[in-house]
């Protein structure tokens, strides 16, 4: 099995440190370059299973210049040529204005949207629960899965998940 995910979310949820978890350092390093136009190819998970290409999609955050509108466009259009797209959420900061741009988006594609609920490690298991229902009431996830990716907890559940929409 082999297919592409994108994986989305506002400035410090975890994206770098997640790649992390999954590919290692040498390629998310690579990762953070200068925001392009064009989709990026963060790396390429391998395992027995298969493999899973993960890119970025620049245009999905708030635009900050001229050519936002099109960077959007074209983010969009990623979204719904991928297997599934990966939101990753901050559990500590909670719901923000950059989650719920991001999720304007979202709500036009029919690909499978996981909300990855990242920083578990911060948070008292009820709060968590309150932040899960916030995100579900603005929008149908396919899976909701919470990780630590600094402490890599329930990654592996994560990417069983992912390997189930390829
Ligand atoms: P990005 O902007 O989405 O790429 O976010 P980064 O991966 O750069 O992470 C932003 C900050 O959040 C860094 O200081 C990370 O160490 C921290 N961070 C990432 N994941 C976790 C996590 O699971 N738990 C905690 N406590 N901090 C995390
Ligand atoms: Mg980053």
């Amino acid at each position: 099995k082999s297919g592409f995910a994108a994986l989305i979310g506002r400035p410090n949820v975890g994206k770098s440190t997640l790649l992390n978890e999954l590919l290692g350092q040498k390629i998310a390093i690579m990762s953070d370059k200068p925001q392009t136009t064009r989709n990026r190819i963060q790396g390429v998970y391998t395992e027995e299973r298969g493999q899973v290409v993960f890119i970025d999609t620049p245009g999905i955050h708030k635009p900050k210049h001229r050519l936002g509108d099109f960077m959007t466009k074209v983010a969009q259009t990623t979204l719904k040529e991928v297997d599934v797209v990966l939101f990753l959420v901050d559990a500590k900061e909670g719901r923000g204005r950059g989650d719920d741009f991001i999720m304007d988006k979202l709500k036009s594609i029919a690909t499978p949207v996981f909300l990855v609920v990242n920083k578990i490690d911060e948070v008292h298991p009820d709060e968590l629960l309150l932040i899960i229902d916030d995100y579900r009431k603005q929008l149908e996830f396919t899976e909701i899965i919470p990780i630590s990716a600094l402490h890599g907890n329930n990654v592996k559940t994560l990417v069983d998940q992912v390997f189930r929409y390829l």
